[in-house]
């Protein structure tokens, strides 16, 4: 088991928890209180306490990390969704163990575009 802490919670539901997904060191399991008809949260199995240290892992685990997202998104039913990291207190981190946030299912996972965005000329060197 890769390094965990006593006193996570999340670390727990990595040891015990029921999982929509598992793989190569990372957890997706139901958010508890879903903000949107599907609301999945990715963790890694091992303790890092914000994306504040995401450089604690290595290139290929970050890589693996937001391959697992989208599977995840994937496995369960998602085409369409939004992807949240909550870092800090500041910002609403609630759980000091780094989860991202799939949210999708229903009008949530859409994001209106501002018109002045919508209509922007792209450069040609961009435009790929
Ligand atoms: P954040 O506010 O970004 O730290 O997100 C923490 C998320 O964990 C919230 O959306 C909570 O609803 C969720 N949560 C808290 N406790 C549990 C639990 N026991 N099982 C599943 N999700 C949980
Ligand atoms: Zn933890």
């Amino acid at each position: 088991m890769p390094k965990q802490r006593d006193d996570c919670l999340f670390c727990s539901i990595v040891r015990n928890g029921a999982y929509v997904h598992k793989a190569n060191g990372f957890v997706a399991i139901n958010d508890i209180n879903p903000l949107a008809p599907v609301h999945v949260l990715v963790l890694p199995e091992r303790h890092v306490d914000t994306f504040r240290e995401v450089s604690e892992f290595n290139a290929r685990e970050a890589k693996r990390m937001l391959e697992f997202v989208a599977e995840t998104a994937e496995k369960v039913g998602l085409t369409d969704y939004r992807v949240q990291v909550n870092v800090g207190a500041g910002a609403g981190q609630t759980v000091f163990h780094l989860h991202w946030h799939i949210l999708g299912g229903g009008p949530e996972a859409s994001v209106e575009v501002p018109a002045a965005v919508a209509t922007a000329e792209i450069p040609d060197e961009l435009d790929r």
